[in-house]
């Protein structure tokens, strides 16, 4: 998506060789209009396959999720939860999920009356770096007895591998922007 390059490329900081900051659009300050363009794309590539669940992982991924279940005909979204507050008094799934930029383990977890067999889920979010976050969100769909029809990524980190593996165990993924290397602060895309 050449909007969303463009923007990497404007506004984008690379820090050292593995993490992309991007807080002036998307992580910290959100430009919404580029959302709206971000969903649109989403619904172009995956308008055809009968989703009808947006599932995603607080906190960066939950305004992508909402345009973009906007753009699917306001389908509910469903966002995994990375810590255990004291309201979640309800049985949920629970996913390990590591994190590379924080260097922490935590459990994704989603209540169970959220996640139904037959839901056909689009997960989105806004990195893909090592696939840890998206292979628990997965998990977390299987164990319901869902589907993941596709996954979604806004930028991905080609070089941390995430996606390829992904793939490899059949997962449907699309990312729309690709990063190949992080060097010296310049961004190259694949
Ligand atoms: P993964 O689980 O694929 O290793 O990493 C994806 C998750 O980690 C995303 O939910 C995202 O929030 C965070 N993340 C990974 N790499 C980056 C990065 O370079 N920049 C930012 N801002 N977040 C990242």
């Amino acid at each position: 998506m050449q909007l969303l390059k463009d923007r990497i490329i404007q506004d984008g900081v690379g820090i050292g060789t593995e993490i992309l900051k991007v807080d002036s659009f998307l992580n910290h300050q959100i430009d919404v209009e580029l959302l709206d363009q971000i969903a649109q794309e989403f619904k172009r590539l995956f308008g055809d396959q009968n989703v009808n669940k947006i599932l995603t992982i607080e906190a960066s991924g939950i305004a992508i999720a909402c345009i973009t279940a906007m753009h699917f005909g306001n389908l509910p979204v469903v966002f995994a939860k990375k810590t255990s507050p004291n309201t979640m008094t309800d049985e949920f799934y629970g996913a390990e999920v590591k994190s590379f930029t924080k260097g922490t383990v935590s459990i994704a977890r989603v209540a169970k009356k959220y996640l139904q067999k037959g839901d056909r889920v689009l997960i989105v979010d806004d990195f893909l770096a090592h696939g840890e976050a998206a292979f628990g969100m997965a998990d977390l769909v299987r164990q319901a007895g869902g589907k993941v029809v596709g996954i979604g990524a806004v930028i991905e980190k080609q070089f941390q591998g995430g996606a390829k593996k992904l793939r490899k165990e059949s997962y449907r993924v699309e990312s729309l922007a690709v990063i190949k290397s992080i060097k010296d602060g310049n961004i190259e895309f694949l």
